[in-house]
C-alpha cells in the first residue's frame, strides 16, 4: 500500500461539523480536502480547500470529485449510497456504498448486526398495519421507529400495546417501520472503531452516553465501565466491522441491560459525536484515523492518555431565560483546567442544534467529574 502523497486530495460528502473536523485532521497531515455540499455556506465548507456546491447525487459533481481525489468519505449517513457506488468507479471510497446502505435501514442493520453474531433487541418489521397483528406479545411495551431517516430520537414512538402501535404507525404515514421491544437499560455506551484497508482495526475505549430530549448531551470515558462489559462491547464492535469488511471509522451504539448483557442498538458509518473527546484525549483522533485510512497510512493508537468527557453545546445555550440572544461564557469554561473548546462556526444558533462541544480531561475519574460539574455550572446546564 503506497500512501497518498502529501498535497493529494481527499473528499467528503457533507458540510456539517463532522466534515469540518475531518478536514482539519486531514489538512494537519498535509492533504487537501474538497467538500461536496449543496448549501451556500457550511461548517466544513468554511475550512475545506475547495467547496463544490452541488446536490449529493449530481453525477457531474461526483465525477469531478472522483477524478480529483485519491479517496472520498461521507460525514452523514443519509448520503445516497449510490453516490458512493458512483465514486467507487474513480477512487477509493470509505465506507462503501453497501456499508452505508446497511446503516441507513434499521431493518437491514439489525439483520446485519445479528448475522455478525452480536445480540440485538427482539424486533419485527412493520410494513403494513396487519404486521402489527402478527407481532409477538413480547414486543410490548416497545418502540416503533421508522426504518429510515431517524436521528436524535426523531421518527420514533414508545408504544404500550398493539393499539398504540397501530396509532403510531398511522401517524408515521405508513412508512416502513421496526417495532423493538423496550429494553431495561442500565447504561448506553458506544465504541468507535477504525479499520484499515488491510483489515487491521483499532477500537477506542467505550464511552458512556447521556441523552437529553433525545440528543446526546454528554459522553464520558472515565474507566469505570466494568472490564467484562467494556471488553464485550469492543469485541462486538470489531466483529461487526470485520463482518462488513468495513473500511474507515465506524461507531456502534450499545445498550447495557440491567442483567449485564450488552446488545447492539445501531451503528453509524462515520466518526461519531461520542468519539469527539479523542481529539484531545488520544494521540490520534477518530477524524485522523479516517484520514489515515483514506490516505493508506497506518492506523494510530486508540489508547486514552487520560480520562475524558465530551459535553455537547446546543443552540439553547445562546438564549437567556427570557429568550434573548447571548454569547455563552467561553472564558468561564476555558478557565476550568483541562478543557478545550470546539465550535463549528454555524451561522445561526437554534434550540437543539449542535453548535460545538467542550472536551474535558482529568488526571483521574474524580478530577474529571469535578471539572465536568464546573463546566456545567458555568454554562447553566443541569449537573451532568
Ligand atoms: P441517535 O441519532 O441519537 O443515535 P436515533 O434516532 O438514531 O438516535 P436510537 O439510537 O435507535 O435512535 O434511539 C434513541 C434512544 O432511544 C436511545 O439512545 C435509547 O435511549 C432509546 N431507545 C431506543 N431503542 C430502545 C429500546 N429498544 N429499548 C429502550 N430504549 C431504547
Ligand atoms: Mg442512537
Amino acid at each position: 500500500m503506497t500512501p497518498a502523497a502529501s498535497g493529494s486530495w481527499l473528499g467528503v460528502l457533507g458540510g456539517g461539523q463532522l466534515g469540518r473536523m475531518f478536514c482539519q485532521s486531514a489538512q494537519a497531515l498535509g492533504y487537501h480536502v474538497v467538500v461536496l455540499d449543496p448549501a451556500q455556506s457550511s461548517p466544513a465548507g468554511g475550512v475545506a480547500d475547495r467547496h463544490l456546491r452541488a446536490a449529493y447525487d449530481d453525477p457531474r459533481a461526483l465525477d469531478e470529485i472522483g477524478r480529483l481525489c485519491v479517496a472520498v468519505t461521507t460525514e452523514f449517513e443519509n448520503v445516497p449510497a449510490d453516490s458512493l457506488r458512483h465514486l467507487a468507479r474513480h477512487c477509493l471510497t470509505t465506507p462503501s456504498g453497501d456499508a452505508v446502505a446497511v446503516a441507513q435501514d434499521r431493518l437491514a442493520e439489525k439483520a446485519y448486526l445479528r448475522a455478525s453474531g452480536v445480540p440485538v433487541a427482539d424486533h419485527a418489521a412493520v410494513h403494513q398495519a396487519s404486521d402489527l397483528d402478527a407481532c409477538a406479545q413480547t414486543l410490548f411495551p416497545g418502540i416503533l421507529k421508522t426504518a429510515r431517516f431517524g436521528y436524535d430520537g426523531k421518527g420514533q414512538a414508545r408504544v404500550a400495546d398493539r393499539a398504540q402501535a397501530l396509532q403510531a404507525f398511522e401517524a408515521m404515514r405508513g412508512v416502513p417501520c421496526i417495532l423493538e421491544a423496550l429494553q431495561p437499560l442500565d447504561t448506553e455506551i458506544s465504541v468507535v472503531v477504525a479499520r484499515g484497508l488491510d483489515g487491521r482495526a483499532v477500537s477506542y475505549p467505550p464511552a458512556r452516553n447521556t441523552h437529553r430530549d433525545g440528543i446526546l448531551a454528554l459522553s464520558v470515558v472515565d474507566g469505570t465501565i466494568p472490564a467484562p462489559i467494556a471488553d464485550q462491547a469492543r469485541d462486538h464492535a470489531l466483529r461487526i466491522a470485520d463482518h462488513l469488511d468495513y473500511h474507515g471509522v465506524l461507531c456502534v451504539e450499545f445498550f447495557v441491560l440491567r442483567d449485564g448483557r450488552v446488545i447492539a442498538n445501531e451503528m453509524a458509518p462515520r466518526p461519531h459525536n461520542s468519539g469527539h473527546h479523542t481529539q484531545d484525549s488520544c494521540l490520534v483522533s477518530q477524524f485522523e484515523q479516517q484520514a489515515r485510512v483514506m490516505a493508506r497510512l497506518p492506523l494510530g493508537s486508540a489508547d486514552m492518555l487520560c480520562p475524558a468527557a465530551m459535553l455537547n453545546l446546543l443552540g439553547d445555550l445562546w438564549f437567556d431565560a427570557r429568550g434573548a440572544h447571548r454569547e455563552p461564557d467561553w472564558a468561564g469554561v476555558l478557565a476550568v483546567p483541562g478543557t478545550r473548546l470546539h465550535l463549528y462556526a454555524k451561522s445561526e444558533a437554534r434550540r437543539g442544534r449542535k453548535m460545538g462541544h467542550v472536551n474535558i480531561l482529568g488526571r483521574d475519574a474524580a478530577e474529571l467529574h469535578a471539572r465536568i460539574a464546573r463546566v456545567a455550572a458555568v454554562l447553566g446546564l443541569p449537573d451532568a
